[in-house]
């Protein structure tokens, strides 16, 4: 606009000088103006469609710099779990066995999750696959460990009342190995010595002559007396607490009542022949948690390696019980 125009002019034959009024130059310069912003704009345009500002290639190298870290810290998640789960591993199977707790069910570790989508918001980015799954891991593996951590309060607690346990638990024979005539009979399928039929003997039978003390083998209360002529015939039976009942059958007689608290050792009945029984002995049944258990390994606290072996072969070898 600083050069001047000039108009030919026919009549004159001369070139006269165009001058143009204020309002023109102005809307002139307006023009120029706005054709050149717009020019500039479509040119940013086209170029930011094929080349990053500097603000585009700071962020790209952000995203990259994140996944990146994401995948890291998915790999360490990876890494606690496994520790997790060899911790859960020696959990269920070393320290809970130790203090006779069952494991825990995988149901219980691994509930609480599934169902409602509790990641929604993190939906709808470009990155939210791996965003959502690590943060699921983390959620997971706090869940875990949190189970865990209760399991080893409850252990804790057990180890607290070892000393208590063990002396509830059945931990000798009934029978004085004194007054012990021989095993009858043992643990698992017999000949009944009346139905003579082949009947799974939950206990084992005790020989030895009407009147011999019949001991507590472990601490608890005396939940139950019996007396009866028919199958167990008298019989006691002991809560040890810790899911433990002891029970002694064919009782002579009693030395004890229901609700009485007795110790280990203590004389609570007499060998009798009472119920259905072939002879004078005592069975004795050993529950845990409602169900009968093996009494031989519940002998282990007085009888040394060498009588145990003994008295395994004993129960093994005869076939048919004194019930
Ligand atoms: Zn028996």
């Amino acid at each position: 606009m600083g050069k001047t125009k000039y108009r030919f002019n026919p009549e004159t034959l001369q070139y006269d000088r165009i001058e143009h009024t204020f309002r023109q130059k102005i809307f002139r310069f307006f023009i120029y103006f706005f054709a050149s912003v717009l020019l500039a704009a479509i040119y940013l345009g086209v170029l930011s469609l094929f080349v990053d500002s500097p603000k585009d290639k700071k962020l790209k190298r952000e995203i990259a710099e994140m996944r990146t870290q994401y995948e890291l810290l998915n790999k360490r998640l990876e890494q606690v779990n496994t520790v997790l789960a060899d911790l859960q591993q020696r959990d269920d199977n070393l320290y809970r066995t130790i203090f006779e707790a069952d494991p825990i069910p995988s149901s219980v570790r691994k509930a609480g999750y599934g169902g409602v989508n509790k990641y929604s918001d993190l939906e709808g980015y470009d990155n939210s696959d791996i965003i959502i799954s690590t943060t699921r891991k983390l959620d997971i593996i706090t869940k875990e460990a949190y189970v865990q951590s209760k399991s080893y309060d409850e252990l804790i607690r057990l180890a607290r009342n070892k000393e208590k346990m063990l002396s509830c638990i059945p931990a000798i024979q009934p029978i004085s190995n004194k007054n012990l005539r021989r095993i009858a009979a043992g643990w698992g399928w017999r000949i009944h010595p009346i139905y003579k039929i082949r009947k799974f003997h939950y206990g084992i039978d005790f020989s030895a002559p009407k009147g011999t003390p019949v001991y507590a083998t472990g601490d608890g209360v005396v939940k139950k007396i019996v007396r009866s002529r028919r199958g167990y015939g008298n019989e006691i039976l002991i809560d040890h607490g810790f899911g433990y009942v002891s029970l002694y059958a064919h009782l002579n007689g009693f030395n004890v009542k229901k609700g009485q608290h007795v110790k280990r050792g203590d004389v609570i009945g007499f060998v009798g022949n009472t119920g259905l029984s072939t002879g004078p002995h005592l069975h004795y049944g050993v529950m845990l948690r409602g169900k009968y258990v093996n009494p031989i390994n519940y002998f282990f606290n007085d009888l040394t390696p060498d009588e145990y072996e003994k008295m395994v072969k004993l129960t093994n070898n005869v076939k048919q019980s004194l019930d």
